[in-house]
């Protein structure tokens, strides 16, 4: 088995609408684009970010500016496209803002999901991953690290998620931000009580491959830590175009086997089960 959770039918940005994208013809492509990779299992993941009903959770500008659409008429459409017997499943991709845990639980809650992944982009309101609102700025990057892993912990930790996304996204960047000064183990280290505490699946995502960093999350070290305190694998690519769907998969693959990784993590009504790896 080979899955694909965390996806986007669209672009990230605000002139990429709902009644462009949300469309059954859209589907078909990342459908048709799945099969032909021989992944089995497909899902969208849209960011919550791009709801109305997000701005309870949070009121960011950049969510200001993004929050167009009705988070019930995509999980609708997601049902209906299920229902007319086209093979996806139906995830959301929520950023975790610290103390609003209720309001995050409040949204997810009553809705229909196959997942839920939780995924830090902010720590406090600056991006780890948005040049706009750059946490870099003025800050020193032992913080940011530190910052950033302490939220993923409390984002794992929080029991709101079934998968946490691209676990070392602050590495995104590459040599295009200064590293940290101490070993990344001491910044792993942050997150892992939180991870080891929930039942959460751990994300193996490609999508890294096609970032200036050009590895894929996590590192094997943080993968490995993840696997000790038995974290499920949920591979996805993050893609936001059908072309990108299982993007570096044959290198995931390898990349998993390589760690020991033999089963992954399959969802349906937000009830996990593991599957041999594909
Ligand atoms: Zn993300
Ligand atoms: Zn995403």
């Amino acid at each position: 088995m080979l899955t694909d959770y965390h996806t986007h039918l669209r672009p990230d940005d605000t002139a990429a609408t709902a009644e462009e994208f949300f469309t059954e013809r859209n589907v078909v492509r990342y459908v048709d684009a799945a099969a032909a990779r021989g992944i089995g299992d497909l899902g969208f993941s849209e960011h919550v970010y791009r709801f109305r009903q997000a701005l309870e959770i949070w009121s960011h500008p950049f969510w200001e500016e993004n929050a167009t659409d009705d988070l019930d008429a995509y999980c609708e459409f997601v049902e209906r496209m299920k229902a007319a017997g086209h093979p996806v499943k139906l995830g959301l991709e929520v950023d975790f803002v610290p103390g609003r845990e209720d309001a995050i639980r409040a949204l997810i809650e009553e809705r229909p999901w196959d997942y839920v992944i939780g995924s830090v982009h902010f720590i406090a309101d600056r991006a780890v991953d948005h040049e706009g609102y750059d946490a870099w700025r003025d800050s020193d990057p032992d913080s940011v690290w530190s910052e950033y892993f302490a939220t993923l912990g409390a984002a794992a930790g929080s029991g709101l998620f079934d998968i946490v996304a691209h676990p070392d996204l602050v590495k995104v960047w590459g040599r295009g931000r200064p590293g940290p000064s101490r070993p990344l183990g001491d910044f792993y280290a942050l997150a892992i009580e939180g991870i080891a505490r929930s039942d959460v699946a751990i994300e193996v995502s490609t999508a890294g491959l096609r970032k200036p960093v050009g590895e894929i999350y996590p590192s094997r070290e943080l993968l490995e830590l993840c696997l000790e305190v038995g974290c499920p694998v949920a591979l996805s690519s993050d893609a936001h175009v059908p072309e990108d769907l299982g993007f570096g998969y044959d290198s995931a693959r390898d990349y998993l086997r390589d760690a020991g990784v033999t089963e992954i993590a399959v969802f349906r009504g937000r009830r996990r089960e593991r599957a041999p790896l594909g």
